[in-house]
């Protein structure tokens, strides 16, 4: 059993959701993935032709079921964000994050850009007007500060191991990077100093939550060295901040490469527990 089967089995025998807390989200539309990605790569996607190279970039051989779950996966995270908007104040994609979509191609795992597809969706739409982006997974969101370079309604705040993946950085609006090792006190302290200025200062609309538990210390592939506690608090900190505001927020959750598949889950169940915790 992976993470995704997991995690709501564990979330629903301790009680922090309920059975009727789950949505079910369709395939996103087509013109959805339009809107933020070039016509000529879903053209790949869709006719299964692209490249070797393409193909290697993003990490695994393309198949039409993964394009499907691709598509599923989007559309829970703008689902997330209606949701948070309408009135819930937060809610969770059980997968998304997928960080490292350019418009034009996919790499690192990622092949749609889910977070950048319903911003620009809801952008589109009138929905909101401006989005901040707090992405805290232990890789440089490089796809998303690609994506809105050039889009001043679109914050985007990437912290990251300095020298993990990606190697080419392209500049997010803010982007901290942390030297290998760095422990609780350093990242938290960092997080308690910014976020609460940047969000005064932005006042978005809407957050989306990138929450990436690759920052552990026990991560097979992040360079840096949180604690379970260490994250957790950083969950519930942006929770509390996004709150205070009255700021929704939907989140995704990203990466998580433990050695004990117990710890991945316990991590990202964190992140549900804090969501409820702040907001409920
Ligand atoms: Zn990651």
């Amino acid at each position: 059993m992976d993470k995704y089967t997991l995690l709501p089995e564990q979330l629903l025998y301790e009680g922090t959701i309920t059975e009727d807390n789950f949505f079910a989200p369709q395939p996103l539309a087509e013109e959805a993935i339009l809107r933020t990605h070039t016509p000529e790569y879903w053209e790949k996607l869709k006719t299964n032709s692209l490249s070797v190279k393409e193909a290697r970039a993003i990490g695994f051989p393309m198949r039409e079921a993964l394009i499907s779950r691709g598509r599923v996966i989007a559309q829970g995270t703008l689902d997330c964000a209606r949701l948070a908007l309408n009135g819930a104040g937060v809610a969770l994609n059980i997968a998304g994050g997928t960080h490292h979509s350019f418009a034009d191609r996919g790499e690192g795992f990622c092949v749609f850009n889910d977070i950048a597809i319903a911003a620009n969706e809801l952008l589109f739409t009138g929905e909101i007007q401006k989005v901040m982006v707090i992405d805290l997974d232990v890789h440089q969101g490089n796809g998303t500060a690609h994506i809105f370079a050039n889009e001043p309604r679109v914050f985007t705040l990437s912290f990251h191991g300095a020298k993990n993946y990606p190697n080419r950085k392209p500049p997010s609006d803010l982007d901290v990077g942390f030297p290998d090792g760095t422990t609780d006190k350093d990242y938290l302290e960092t997080l308690y100093k910014m976020l609460p200025d940047l969000l005064d200062a932005e006042l978005p609309d809407l957050v989306f939550f990138l929450s990436g538990v690759d920052i552990l210390a026990s991560d097979k592939l992040g360079r840096l060295a949180v604690s379970l506690a260490g994250c957790r608090e950083r969950d519930r900190f942006v929770f509390q901040c996004c709150k205070d505001r009255g700021l929704p927020v939907a989140v995704c959750m990203g990466g998580g490469y433990s050695e004990r598949l117990a710890t991945i889950i316990e991590a990202h169940a964190n992140t549900f527990r804090m969501a409820d915790a702040v907001f409920y």
